[in-house]
This record gives structure tokens, C-alpha cells and sequence, in this order.
């Protein structure tokens, strides 16, 4: 079973479009999203939820105001500035700038500090008329994320290893923070979607870099091609400077951001152009795969 992630070193180059598009193409494959802050290929695979389980990866404190004696020995020692007094007097925590280090339970004269598990966002199943997709949703003010990244990579690993199919297609977080360490490190290949922009050719060295750190084989997707021709060479020109062998070029194309807005993926456009464009990429990268694995 191989893991493949789709990434890009910024948001809005094209990568849930790539996705969606080799959803539909490659046959016997779990779908994962750990683009957990702003999960979107559900939509654009019409995926229905099965299934759906609290995560939690953080613990955070409570004050009970009764046992409470207003010592203020708690709020004093705490260095995330999580504990307050509202109107009446009454100690509480906030919940968003808890950081569960327990050190307002040790100081507490009171035994008026407990510290739980708290619930920090959702894990859900979902089946699609492509296969079974792994997604999740953190809860409002939670954004460290890579817990839950791995997570959902694990749940996907193990039904495709349980079914016996060849591979995971992970639909990556944008950026290079701690969430795309963690849905870069341990995959078999990356599949980089960049555009021909400054920022999103700054990002792709990171991007790109990143993945050289953690050993994963990565192969690129020039997205929008034609909005610059000579910011396109410029890319090319790098990738094979670099080793990285470019899986497809893919032109500006208006009715591909609707087929999207639509809850469609390219290939429903009906274009033979663009389909052999997108079975193309699915080409060079089981190719690669073959080659580098
Ligand atoms: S657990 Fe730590 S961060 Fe949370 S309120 Fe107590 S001292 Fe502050
Ligand atoms: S340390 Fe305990 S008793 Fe003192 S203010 Fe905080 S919760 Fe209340």
C-alpha cells in the first residue's frame, strides 16, 4: 500500500482540484483530507457521512467555585494568562488559552483545580461514489492540528491495508507548519501543485524542500500555466535542476473553477483536452512510483 500526498507550499494553487480529479481516476484507493482548518474535498467528491467520533488531544483545567478560596495562587502562576476573575469574584479558566500543564492544580491550596480531556474536533467517515474518505473538523479557536493530521492518516492507512488496496491519495494542509510536517513525514511520495506566481515559487522551494528533509520522492504539477508563460519556464527550469520531474501542466480554465463551485470535479467538464491532461498526471505518478519505489 503506498501513501501519496498532494501539497502545495500556499493555499489556492489548485491542489483540492488536483485531488478531486485523481479521486475519480485512481480505482481502489482511500481518500483522506487532513486539510483539517479548512476541509473542502468532501464537497467536491459528494461524500456522505457514516460515521463520526469526538478527538480530543488536549486537556485543559476547570475551577470549582465552590471549593474555591480566592487565593489567587492560581492565576498568578499561570504563564498563559488562562485564568481570570469575572464580576462576582469567581475564578474560571479560559478554555482557548489553557494549555493543560497543570501547574494551577499543583499550586491550589484548595483542591479546587481539575484538569480533563477536552473535546478539540471531529473525525468522520464519509463515503463517496470513489471510495471512503477520512475527514476531520477541528473545533472553533483549536488550530494546532498535527494530532489530528496523523490521526486521520493512521484511520486511512488501516482500511486500505485492511482491504487490501494499493493505495491512500491524502489531500495535504497548505503552508509548511505543523500540519503538513504531518501529512508529509512517512509517505511513499508527494505530489507538489504549484502556480506560476513569486509566492507560490517561494513556497514551492520550501514546500519542496520539506520534503527532501523527510526523504519523500516528490513529483510537481504546474498549475495555471498560462497566466505566466515565462514564471512556467522559470519552474521548469528549477524542477530539473532539482530532480523533480514534472507530472503535468495544466492551463487556465474558467470552467474548472465552476465545475468546482459546482461540487464537480475537471473531468466532469466533458473536455477530452483537460481529461487527458488530468489521466495524464495520474500516469507519470504511478510511473514514478514504479521507478522510485
Ligand atoms: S493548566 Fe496550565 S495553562 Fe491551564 S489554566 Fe492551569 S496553569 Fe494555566
Ligand atoms: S489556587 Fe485554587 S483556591 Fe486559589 S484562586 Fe485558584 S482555584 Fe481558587
Amino acid at each position: 500500500m503506498k501513501q501519496i500526498v498532494i501539497i502545495s507550499g500556499k493555499g489556492g494553487t489548485g491542489k483540492t482540484t488536483v485531488a478531486a480529479a485523481l479521486a475519480r481516476i485512481v480505482q481502489q484507493k482511500i481518500l483522506v483530507d487532513v486539510d483539517v482548518d479548512a476541509a473542502n474535498l468532501e464537497i467536491v467528491t459528494d461524500a456522505k457521512l457514516v460515521s463520526s467520533e469526538p478527538f480530543s488531544d488536549a486537556q485543559i483545567s476547570s475551577i470549582d467555585t465552590e471549593k474555591c478560596i480566592r487565593c489567587d495562587l492560581c492565576r498568578q502562576n499561570c504563564r498563559f494568562g488562562a485564568i481570570d476573575v469575572d464580576a462576582g469574584g469567581n475564578y474560571f479558566v479560559d478554555e482557548h488559552s489553557c494549555e493543560g500543564c497543570k501547574v494551577c492544580q499543583l499550586v491550589c491550596p484548595a483542591d479546587a483545580v481539575s484538569v480533563s480531556e477536552t473535546q478539540s474536533g471531529t473525525i468522520k467517515k464519509s463515503q463517496t461514489p470513489y471510495g471512503t474518505l477520512w475527514h476531520g473538523e477541528l473545533s472553533t479557536g483549536r488550530d494546532n492540528s498535527g494530532k489530528m493530521v496523523t490521526f486521520l492518516r493512521e484511520k486511512g492507512a488501516k482500511e486500505a491495508q485492511d482491504a487490501n488496496l494499493p493505495y491512500v491519495l491524502i489531500d495535504g494542509a497548505p503552508g509548511v507548519g505543523c500540519q503538513v510536517i504531518a501529512s508529509v513525514t512517512g509517505v511513499d511520495m508527494a505530489l507538489i501543485v504549484s502556480e506560476p506566481t513569486l509566492s507560490a515559487i517561494h513556497d514551492l522551494k520550501r514546500i519542496a524542500e520539506l520534503a527532501q528533509h523527510f526523504r519523500v520522492p516528490a513529483i510537481l504539477v504546474v498549475n495555471k500555466t498560462t497566466i505566466n508563460k515565462s514564471l512556467t519556464n522559470e519552474i521548469k527550469r528549477w524542477a530539473n535542476s532539482q530532480n523533480i520531474p514534472i507530472a503535468g501542466e495544466i492551463p487556465v480554465d474558467v470552467r474548472i473553477v465552476k465545475s468546482m463551485a459546482q461540487r464537480k470535479s475537471p473531468l466532469e467538464i466533458g473536455d477530452e483536452k483537460l481529461s487527458k491532461i488530468y489521466y495524464g498526471i495520474w500516469s507519470k505518478v504511478s510511473e514514478f512510483i514504479e521507478q522510485k519505489l
